[in-house]
């Protein structure tokens, strides 16, 4: 894993110099579903402080479990709106905030934590994000929520056959404009969550901030149901 994880690393370093972008304004978050708490125990000897999430319960057993790093959890899938007030417990960035429920049901007087809105680029609504056109009352909503620091945009590229690296890159082009609209509403939400294993160069090419990759790093995850 030190092997494919400098890799990456290098990768990025590649990346952000041709886009002439230091490499500090990008975050790699490894995203560890489906692996067990001694594979994030290995990342943090490698250096590794974020880590992310897709499923609330593996997620919330393995933050408790693995307090003691002091790990910085990001969560970066669905969430039921009934789940969400547990996900805050746990985790210090939520990357998909998607609906005006979900916003409600987030909001909180505790300590504000830090929020993206998910944007879907695809037709099908299954894969969660809002549609870009009602991201910007979505956007106004998060503003006047207590408890929410507004990032900025997390998107996940289509799925597209063949064509390896334009297809995401046209689609993270498409996000960092809707990132540019969304700014009269929220001046400092410019970040940019996007790009995968697959993707992530074409996404530091156009600005992403927090990059989210799993396979690339971890190797392949275990099956599971
Ligand atoms: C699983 C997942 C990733 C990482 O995917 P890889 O292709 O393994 O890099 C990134 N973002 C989200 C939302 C995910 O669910």
């Amino acid at each position: 894993m030190a092997e494919r994880l400098e890799s990456v690393r290098v990768g990025i370093g590649d990346a952000a110099r041709l886009a002439a972008r230091p490499i500090e304004d990008i975050t790699t978050i490894v995203v560890t579903k489906f692996h067990p708490v001694s594979l994030i125990e290995e990342l943090f000897t490698l250096g590794v402080r974020d880590v992310g999430e897709n499923r609330h319960q593996e997620a919330q057993a393995k933050a408790v479990e693995l307090a003691r790093l002091g790990l910085t959890w990001h969560f970066v899938g669905q969430i039921q709106s009934k789940k969400a007030r547990q996900v805050r417990t746990y985790a210090s960035v939520i990357h998909s905030v998607d609906r005006p429920a979900l916003v409600a049901a987030l909001a909180s007087d505790d300590a504000a934590v830090d929020c993206f809105i998910q944007v879907n680029l695809t037709d099908d609504p299954a894969r969660g994000g809002v549609a870009p056109g009602e991201l910007l009352p979505l956007v106004d909503t998060v503003q006047s929520a207590p408890g929410l620091r507004l990032l900025g945009l997390m998107a996940v590229a289509p799925l597209n056959a063949g064509e390896p690296t334009s297809e995401p890159r046209r689609a993270f082009a498409r996000v960092r404009e809707l990132s540019v609209g969304m700014r009269k509403l929220a001046p400092e939400a410019t970040a940019l969550s996007m790009g995968m294993s697959q993707d992530y160069v074409a996404a530091v090419l156009e600005g992403a901030t927090h990059l989210r990759i799993g396979t690339a790093i971890t190797g392949k995850r275990p099956e599971h149901s």
